[in-house]
């Protein structure tokens, strides 16, 4: 662990020099000593050393400087190191000025000058304020740290990444942490962005965009060859089980998502369903080992790059990634699954990620312990949903427009809701308005079999209303269906007739596209079952298709 740091202050070179001296040859075996010729030059000491959350045990500072005199220094220093021992280097004149700092600035003591010899003056004084330090204070977290308010939608989206890359971090609320709010005020200088992260080398990003976020924290965004055999994009379970195959089968792989790896399946609190999991698990630990398993067999893994094209130029497929760089295969996997869609109501927008959340927003459950909140929705996730924040919340309301949860869910689920007490599920019930400035204040909700309707206070609502898919990227490439969904295999042929543009002699196999050797997998397929054991099966089945495929190109 990094040394806590002693650090003095003095103008006066020689007495800076003969403190700093007679510091090290004490305190140099536990502590690191810094020395700073003025109050200037010692707050930006500080605020680096905050940055990096290096620990300062002692500020040692003489009254007497021209522009900033000790105690100024010591006041200001103290926004940052609450903890760390405050001393006063005085002169006989300064006793007053030191004694009124112990109550203004909460000086631990103040030293006469000259203080020979330092056995007798100087060490049994520090020793014991060191000591003291030493019992109290808190042990540093020394990996990444996150500052930022609960309310802003960029905080959230920071957090989320971080949480679902599996990348530890510590989140600093600064409306309740007032030296996280001195640390990003010094960083920020007035542009009031958040969230200001800060790294253990020192160095912060403010509201990085997530391709410098995930570069920043080690994560690979650039492919290492131009050419691959199987690109697959998505990495939620259909892209991660793909890989795993690909790779172990020694097709030359990538495997690329535009947020990081795990997909929905990411973001689920527990899924119990899953083959060989008999205390279910959560979709942050399948997607950890489905990453994990996935590299260790060599497959290659880009996040925070979006696909943002695909095109053919037979026998090669290309993919457009969102920094412009093309890359080529010879046989492409769409995973890119679907994400939950968006409910359009009054004064919702502006409050998405303060107080609004899509999906699980795992990591937000937390922050509203023991309130009332409202999860939207009546689907497995919904309710998986529920569930995983009733252990939080004081009471969780399912708000659901089917007569009966049965409607939409596993009975399972149905089974565990109904026997946990604070939750209450309102059936033939939507929501119709949000309320709030900058957060969720209030909701209003309809009774849609009464037509009544009324507003209930609440600081936070998770929504879960159904799925739309990704599949932009291959808008004018495969065939979809009305909604979007990727049509593969049989439902490609309609009335005996393969798709449009097909020349080869054969069928579509189960998972390919309208354009062969363009293969889909997932929650992305038209007709297709959404779950994590589906997306998994598929992913590795689309494989074995690729196999096939590539014995004819
Ligand atoms: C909260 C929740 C709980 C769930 N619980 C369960 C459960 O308990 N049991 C169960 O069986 N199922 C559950 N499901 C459903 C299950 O998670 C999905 O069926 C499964 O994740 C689908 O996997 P997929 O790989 O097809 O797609 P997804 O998981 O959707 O992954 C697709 C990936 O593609 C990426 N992507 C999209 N577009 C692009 C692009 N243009 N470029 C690059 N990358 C892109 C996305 O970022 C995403 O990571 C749950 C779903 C949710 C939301």
């Amino acid at each position: 662990m990094t040394k806590p740091i002693i650090l003095t202050i003095d103008d006066e070179p020689q007495v800076l020099n003969a403190v700093e001296r007679d510091l090290r040859q004490h305190y140099r075996g536990d502590y690191r000593i810094i020395k700073a010729g003025s109050g200037a030059e010692a707050l930006e000491t500080i605020q680096r050393l905050k940055q990096r959350n290096v620990p300062v045990a002692l500020l040692l500072a003489d009254q007497r400087m021209p522009s900033m005199s000790g105690t100024e220094f010591l006041a200001e220093a103290r926004q940052f190191y609450p903890e760390a021992r405050k001393v006063l280097l005085t002169a006989y004149a300064d006793t007053q000025a030191a004694i009124t700092s112990i109550n203004t600035i909460g000086l631990d003591h103040y030293l006469m000058k000259p203080w020979n010899p330092p056995e007798q003056n100087l060490y049994p004084v520090l020793d014991d304020l060191l000591s003291d330090w030493l019992a109290t204070v808190p042990i540093p977290y020394d990996g990444i740290r996150v500052a930022g308010t609960l309310w802003s939608a960029s905080c959230h989206n920071v957090k989320d990444f971080l949480a679902r890359s599996q990348i530890p971090h510590q989140w600093l609320d600064i409306e309740k942490d007032e030296e996280a709010r001195a640390l990003v005020e010094a960083v920020n200088k007035d542009q009031h962005r958040l969230p200001v992260i800060f790294f253990p080398d020192g160095s912060t990003l403010i509201n990085p965009d997530t391709k410098i976020l995930a570069e920043k924290v080690g994560l690979r965004t650039q492919a290492t060859q131009p050419f691959y055999e199987l690109i697959i994009i998505g990495a939620g379970p259909a892209g991660l089980a793909a890989a795993v195959y690909g790779a172990s089968e020694g097709l030359h792989t990538i495997l690329i998502d535009k947020e990081t790896t795990g997909g929905q399946a990411g973001t689920s609190s527990r899924i119990e369903n899953y083959l060989g999991f008999p205390n279910g698990l959560s979709g942050a630990d399948l997607a950890r080992r489905a990453t994990a398993q996935a590299a260790r067999l060599g497959a290659e893994i880009l996040t925070a790059q979006e696909v943002t094209r695909v095109r053919v130029e037979d026998p090669f497929r290309f993919v457009t990634l969102s920094d412009g760089t093309e890359l080529s295969c010879k046989a492409l996997l769409i995973a890119t699954g679907v994400s939950v869609r968006e409910l359009k109501v009054p004064g919702i927008e502006a409050i998405t990620g303060a107080g609004v959340y899509y999906g699980a927003a795992l990591t937000e459950a937390a922050h509203y312990q023991g309130e009332h909140f409202y999860v939207v929705g009546g689907a497995n996730s919904a309710g998986q949903g529920a569930m995983f924040f009733s252990r939080y919340a004081g009471k969780v309301t399912m708000l659901v427009r089917a007569s009966s949860l049965k409607k939409g869910m596993s009975q399972y689920l149905v089974d565990q809701i109904e026997e946990t007490p604070n939750i209450e599920v309102m059936t033939r019930t939507e929501v119709i308005e949000v309320h709030g400035q900058d957060r969720l204040e209030a909701i209003t909700i309809k009774n849609n079999d009464t037509g009544e309707s009324c507003t209930k206070p609440t600081p936070a609502m998770f929504i879960f209303v159904g799925a739309v898919p990704h599949t932009d990227l291959v808008a004018d490439v495969v065939e979809r269906n009305h909604s979007g969904f990727i049509i593969t295999g049989p439902d490609l042929i309609r009335r005996g007739r393969r798709p449009k543009n097909w020349r080869l002699k054969r069928d579509p196999y189960l998972l390919e596209t309208s354009v062969p050797g363009i293969f889909a997998a997932g929650d992305v397929r038209h007709n297709v079952v959404r779950r994590v054991a589906s997306a998994v099966g598929q992913g590795s089945m689309a494989v074995s298709f690729v196999h096939q495929y590539l014995e004819t190109v």
